[in-house]
């Protein structure tokens, strides 16, 4: 017995596409086989039958309709699974033997363009990994908008470079040569990522040129990012995966963005993490981030490019005022405001619009979302018009709003065009006259039918003589049986039915290859216009591109406009200076989340005097937050945004790094403790004295005195070798002697005591606090009151063990007797015996109480006895 050719096609390309799932276009089915069945029975929930196989015995098979094979798609591909679609590429019916068939697209997860499977407003990115001796690149392409960046990456600390990049561009899919693949998969547990590994002849240098060429054009030898020779392998091979999985001209790919970290404010994963830029550490959402308070976007395009902005603030003060002017335009007028926002609300994702018409995938509708879309863009630019500030000016320039491209769109397609580009009613009346004239041949023929019906009723006098209409024989005089006395010689039966029989007339048939040839023809006509007018749009898909990059900048900055009035923001002066000086900062988000009034400002003074500032103070009581928002402040600066606060001079940093918080890397193998020492080893690696450092509680995650000494010496050697800008924060209060180090200063976080218990102020103020209310918070917390005593009298334990092991200077003899009974600890006692909830003891539990006190005293006395009596 020996295989089907239909299994023998099957099985000759599924060897091709190993790695993906087969989606096989039999009929109106796509059917997977084997595995790849068993697999999508799984994931989409659908049955699994069989099939037979002959040799192979019963065959796993599955299948999905062809009209919503999209959507299963996107969920096998959501899950991580490449899918290949296999198409039937000739009509069946014309086919001698098997119909060919061949793979069409290969859809991956870094490679999905339909709109309803992509986030609007963060980017898909295909991230390609080339590695030369310690140095790696980097290239990453959004296939969905044409986007293409690339970046080498330096070779100290590059490795973690790498993954930082990685982290911020979030790709769904990482391309990496075949001998790297097993190091990097270790690596990949970081991201929820497919990884795919590819020959290294692909990257090798001459196929990665060969390749490019083929893509921009021979002059993009000559570009710099192409004769590197790491980013030129990282391009080439990006662009040769695209070319195997996406089977068709890439035009919409067009240039290439060589991009250096260096250029921005480095932010790594940490960092970025630990300040909730885009994501909140609670849950990954955007709930709770800079971005959500930041991101009032209209469109998709200016999303994403504001996500971009915050991810990457600037460096260059001349860049930021460039923004900061434009925002302050827009800030101050609240007619261009609204009138803008009005506009770019009518803009739909211009960017992938793009993209799909070059792609070939764009439908009428698109080309219409397209159209509204570019007359709205033509309005901007009158709007901008009105305005005489020098970068909106610049953007009014660059912004062509394509009138042609509207034009034609708006001459040709049917503004009530359907979904489907086949059947029809794509174009407008008007715009071509053969349409026009097939179409009235259909319709007249439509009339021709009804008097045709109503005269053979006259004729025939059989009052329920039908016409009507099947693919198999087409146009029929159906008359029912209890009429066929009645029926005229010169009709032809064709067909029998139970209750009637359907007949042709010649004349019927005449005009029946009128109509339906109309029809044909008219499908096939409107089918090749749709597809003309979709391949002009697509001639222009660089103008387009250039369009859609002018609107999301002016969107970006809509939005952080109307942030900044919202919220009641100002401009900071950003500048080369070496300080950061805050007046009334306020916490963007935490300041949302309390609602109107109830943050308290504080205010913020780095410069050279004044470099590393340590903050004691209860927990609770808001050092984190008053340290986050310095940090955000300086990036809000950054990236052009007004701030959260009454004035603020921002000398810009060249990095800022966070060690905040406890998280743990359970994935890659580390403790709390470990992820906390490798941040900081990765702070004093990298810091300059350009940069801002934010620890919070450093040492927290081991005992007491390790934790306190590490915290000392990194204070120590931030403040002498290192000269950044620095907010410590830390429980240890030991440590507010370091202010004899030249630069460094003691703030604390105020707290008024109301006889039970505290009240947090949340004001920041130089000074120090000697005490650290863990036990007040407890209490605050509803701890149960029997694990706060215990707790109390296990402190006063553990505060006296301190002091007598602290080589403190030993006090005169005469002095001790008046010290033990009026010392601290004695005080303690007096103190547990006041509060003691004597009705609450059991007999026991009082003697043991009272056990403890007596031994405390005694111990306590006892210490300082020998230490008298040693003294010489
Ligand atoms: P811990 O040491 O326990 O981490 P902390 O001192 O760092 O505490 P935060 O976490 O910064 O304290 O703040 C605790 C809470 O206090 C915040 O969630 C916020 O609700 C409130 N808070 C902080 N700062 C302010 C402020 N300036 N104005 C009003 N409320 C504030």
């Amino acid at each position: 017995m020996s295989l089907t050719p239909m299994m023998e096609q099957y099985l000759r390309t599924k060897q091709e596409y190993e790695d993906a799932i087969l989606f096989f276009h039999l009929g109106d089915f796509y059917e997977m086989f084997f595995e790849d069945a068993e697999i999508a029975s799984r994931v989409l929930e659908i049955t699994l039958t069989g099939r037979d196989g002959g040799p192979l015995g019963r065959v796993p098979m599955c299948g999905v309709p062809c009209h919503a094979a999209n959507s299963y798609i996107a969920r096998l591909v959501e899950k991580g699974y490449k899918v290949a679609v296999c198409e039937q590429v000739e009509d069946p019916k014309s086919a001698k033997g098997i119909v060919h068939r061949e793979v069409t697209r290969v859809v991956t997860p870094g490679t999905v363009i339909e709109g309803q499977f992509l986030d609007d407003k963060a980017n898909n990115y295909l991230c390609a990994l080339y590695r030369g001796g310690d140095a790696w690149a980097l290239a990453a392409a959004d296939v969905s908008t044409g986007e293409l960046l690339v970046t080498a990456l330096p070779e100290a600390e590059s490795k973690g470079a790498v993954l930082d990049e990685l982290l911020r561009l979030a790709p769904r899919e990482i391309l990496v040569p075949e001998s790297m693949a097993s190091e990097l998969t270790a690596q990949a547990l970081l991201f929820p990522a497919v990884i795919t590994p590819r020959p290294d002849s692909v990257f090798a240098s001459d196929a990665a040129m060969d390749v490019i060429e083929r893509q921009f054009g021979e002059a993009a030898r000559r570009e710099p990012w192409a004769r590197h020779p790491l980013t030129g392998p990282a391009v080439g091979g990006l662009i040769a995966y695209l070319a195997e999985t996406q089977k068709r001209p890439l035009s919409h790919i067009r240039t290439v963005r060589q991009y250096a970290t260096g250029q921005y404010m480095v932010l790594d994963a940490a960092t970025r993490r630990n300040l909730e830029l885009t994501n909140s550490i609670a849950d990954g959402s955007r709930k709770g981030t800079l971005l959500s308070v930041l991101d009032n976007t209209e469109t998709a395009m200016g999303g994403r490019l504001l996500k971009n902005w915050i991810e990457q603030p600037l460096l260059d003060p001349r860049r930021i005022a460039e923004r900061q002017g434009a925002l302050a335009a827009i800030a101050d007028n609240a007619l261009l405001r609204e009138s803008l926002r009005a506009s770019l609300r009518r803009i739909y994702d211009l960017e992938r619009l793009a993209a799909r018409v070059a792609y070939g995938s764009a439908n009428a509708r698109d080309l219409l979302a397209l159209k509204n879309s570019l007359s709205a863009t033509a309005e901007l630019k009158e709007i901008l018009k009105q305005t005489d500030e020098p970068f909106l000016n610049g953007l009014e320039r660059s912004l062509d709003p394509c009138a042609d491209v509207r034009e034609l769109i708006q001459q040709a397609i049917d503004e009530d065009a359907p979904v489907t580009i086949r059947d029809g009613g794509l174009i407008k009346a008007g715009f071509d006259a053969e349409v026009d004239q097939l179409r009235s041949l259909a319709r007249d023929g439509k009339e021709w039918l009804c008097s045709f019906e109503a005269r053979e009723r006259e004729r025939t006098g059989i009052r329920s003589l039908k016409v009507g209409y099947n693919r198999v024989f087409g146009y029929y005089i159906e008359v029912t049986r209890a009429n066929l006395d009645l029926v005229p010689e010169s009709y032809i039966r064709r067909q029998t039915l139970a209750n009637a029989e359907r007949f042709v007339t010649p004349e019927l048939k005449e005009y029946e290859d009128k109509i339906l040839g109309a029809q044909d023809r008219l499908l096939e006509r409107e089918y090749h216009l749709f597809l003309d007018i979709r391949e002009r749009v697509s001639n222009e898909v660089g103008r387009l591109q250039q369009l859609a990059a002018s609107v999301a900048c002016l969107d970006a900055l809509n939005a952080l406009a109307v942030a900044a009035v919202r919220h009641g923001f100002r401009a900071p002066q950003v500048d080369e200076e070496d300080r950061i000086e805050i007046k009334a900062g306020r916490h963007p988000v935490v300041e949302q989340a309390l609602g109107a009034g109830a943050f308290v400002p504080n205010d913020a003074l780095l410069n050279a005097e004044q470099r590393l500032v340590l903050i004691t103070g209860p927990n609770m009581a808001g050092k984190s937050t008053y340290m986050r928002q310095v940090a955000l402040i300086v990036l809000m600066a950054q990236i052009g945004s007004f701030v959260p606060a009454e004035s603020a001079r921002i000398g810009v940093v060249d990095r800022i790094f966070t060690r905040i918080g406890a998280s743990d890397d359970l994935a890659g193998g580390a403790s709390t403790f470990m992820v906390e020492m490798r941040e900081c080893r990765t702070i004093v690696k990298n810091a300059t004295s350009r940069s801002l450092i934010i620890m919070d509680e450093v040492g927290r995650g081991t005992s007491t005195f390790d934790g306190m000494s590490l915290a000392r010496a990194l204070v120590e050697y931030i403040a002498e070798r290192i000269g950044a800008k620095t907010l410590f924060s830390t429980h240890y209060h030991e440590l507010t002697d370091l202010e004899s180090l030249p630069g460094v200063v003691n703030y604390t976080t105020t707290v008024a005591e109301d006889g039970e218990g505290i009240v947090f102020l949340h004001k920041v103020v130089p000074g120090k606090s000697n005490r650290s209310y863990g036990l007040h918070v407890a209490r605050l917390a509803g701890l149960p009151e029997e694990i706060l005593q215990r707790a109390a009298a296990v402190l006063i334990e553990l505060e006296s063990e301190k002091k007598a092991a602290v080589p403190a200077p030993k006090p005169p003899v005469q002095v001790l007797q008046m010290e033990l009974f009026g010392s601290p600890e004695a005080h303690s006692v007096l103190e547990q015996v006041r509060r003691a909830n004597i009705m609450g003891m059991t007999p026991l539990e009082a003697i043991n109480q009272i056990y403890g006190w007596q031994r405390m005293l005694l111990s306590e006395s006892d210490k300082k006895h020998t230490k008298v009596g040693r003294k010489p």
